[in-house]
């Protein structure tokens, strides 16, 4: 995960929002009516309404057939050039083993979000008419930034064991000759940033849900020694049922360029540990940092010691003191102190991690056990008309085009990413509905 510019804060991200929309239509008016068309079917607003919804999943369903018939065209009248031609010695190409996930399986249909190395998209598998988010990485972006190749081929290898209720799921990932692609859970909900634009703050009770669920994350993150170093409002999605899923874990860290001054510093450190700002060693604490700055902002508005001076901000992450509002309760106060140590031998849940937070007064009311079979009522419920509503994304990414080019199955892989395309056994094939 690497430091995408801040989405920071109301004023700004709307504006941003404002002035894409615009532009994407200016944009549509010049690349030809037919895009203008496309563009203004793609507006948010529109796009919520379930007819609007069942159109474009009917147009889609109509492209799909169109395109499943064009492609079965070819492959018929290759055979039979091939038969003419008295050859049948060709060895299947990879795209024609059935077994090989591919760009071409999917069929992409909106821009969710958007990165520092690329896009996530909603798209959805032909075979199984299953939804999912797409996150397309741009291999030559990431070899830019120097030694991503480790983290990815190490990453992809421990995203395969990863299995808990509040951490988003790995299907697949596989990769075409200029990209990376991994097909995750679609979750829906909206990210906490997302809500908190609109909200402000939330109610402390509400606050406590998410920081548990993000929390147990994190423990079981800890007990697998992977540490998620990078926690923010943009990476803690909601899920349709209203429960946390920790997405974009594990990839690409080293994006974030850590060093002792501002000048090496590439990004925002609003989230960022001490250590990690310093460029120290740092452990599974950093963690409980992140946590304490997103539960101080679900509870402010703001993440701690901000500034609109980034050189500030990061002297204060350094050295000022925490400031608290005189609404936030006696146990609140005493878990964002805990977390917000900035000496992480002294920080809550240096020593024992997860228990440490467990046993605090704050989560008085959490039973950690049900918490984890999910079966806490979560406090708000997104209002969600299907998998392909998509109003808890920002307008900002939804009004982008999706880029033809992310179907094609171009599968000679330049040999810069080994180890990265994944596919369980148990989804080849994907049949379920
Ligand atoms: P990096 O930090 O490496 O730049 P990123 O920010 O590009 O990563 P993500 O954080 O994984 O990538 O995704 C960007 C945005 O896309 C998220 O903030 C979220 O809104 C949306 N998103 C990511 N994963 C999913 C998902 N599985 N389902 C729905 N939306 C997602
Ligand atoms: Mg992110």
């Amino acid at each position: 995960m690497g430091v995408t510019q801040p989405r920071h804060r109301m004023s700004y991200a709307k504006m941003k929002g404002l002035v894409s929309f615009f532009t994407a239509l200016l944009e549509g008016k010049k690349g030809g009516f037919s895009n203008f068309i496309h563009k203004l079917v793609s507006d948010h607003q529109i796009f919520q309404h379930l007819d609007t919804q069942t159109i474009l999943l009917q147009e889609s369903l109509r492209e799909e057939r169109e395109e499943e018939r064009e492609a079965r065209e070819e492959r018929e009248a290759r055979r039979e050039r091939e038969e003419s031609e008295g050859g049948t010695s060709r060895l299947p190409s990879l795209l024609e083993n059935e077994t090989q996930v591919k760009p071409s399986d999917f069929h992409f249909l909106k821009v969710i979000g958007k990165g520092s190395f690329g896009k996530v998209v909603l798209a959805r598998h032909r075979q199984s008419g299953s939804f999912y988010a797409v996150k397309v990485l741009q291999k030559q972006v990431i070899l830019r930034k120097k030694e991503q190749r480790h983290v990815m081929v190490e990453r992809s290898v421990l995203l395969k064991g990863l299995q808990h209720p509040f951490l988003v799921g790995l299907h697949f990932s596989f990769q075409t000759s200029h990209t990376l692609y991994f097909v995750l859970d679609y979750i829906n909900g909206g990210d906490l940033f997302y809500h908190l634009q609109r909200e402000g703050a939330f109610p402390e009770p509400r606050a406590t849900f998410y920081s548990a669920e993000m929390a147990s994350a994190l423990g079981y993150l800890h007990s697998l020694n992977i540490v998620y170093r990078d926690l923010k409002p943009e990476n803690i999605l909601l899920d349709s049922g209203g429960h946390v899923v920790v997405t974009d874990f594990g990839l690409c860290k080293e994006g974030v360029s850590v060093g002792g001054t501002m000048q090496t510093f590439c990004g925002t450190p609003e989230y960022l540990a001490p250590e990690v700002l310093l460029g120290h060693a740092y452990s599974a604490a950093v963690d409980w940092w992140g946590l304490g700055s997103v539960l101080y902002e679900m509870l402010h508005g703001l993440p701690p010691f901000y500034s609109h001076s980034k050189a500030e901000m990061f002297e204060n992450i350094l050295h000022a003191p925490l400031q608290l509002r005189r609404s936030v309760s006696q146990s609140a106060r005493s878990l964002l102190q805990g977390l917000l140590e900035k000496d992480f031998n002294k920080r809550l849940g240096g020593e024992h991690d997860l228990a440490e937070l467990q046993g605090h007064s704050f989560f008085l009311s959490i039973n950690w056990d049900d918490l984890l079979a999910r079966k806490v009522p979560p406090p708000f419920i997104p209002n969600l008309s299907g998998p392909c509503d998509v109003r808890y994304f920002d307008a900002e990414f939804t009004l982008l085009p999706v880029p033809a080019s992310l179907g094609l199955s171009d599968m000679s892989a330049n040999g810069a990413f080994p180890g990265f395309s994944y596919m369980p056994s148990a989804e080849v094939g994907v049949t379920e509905p």
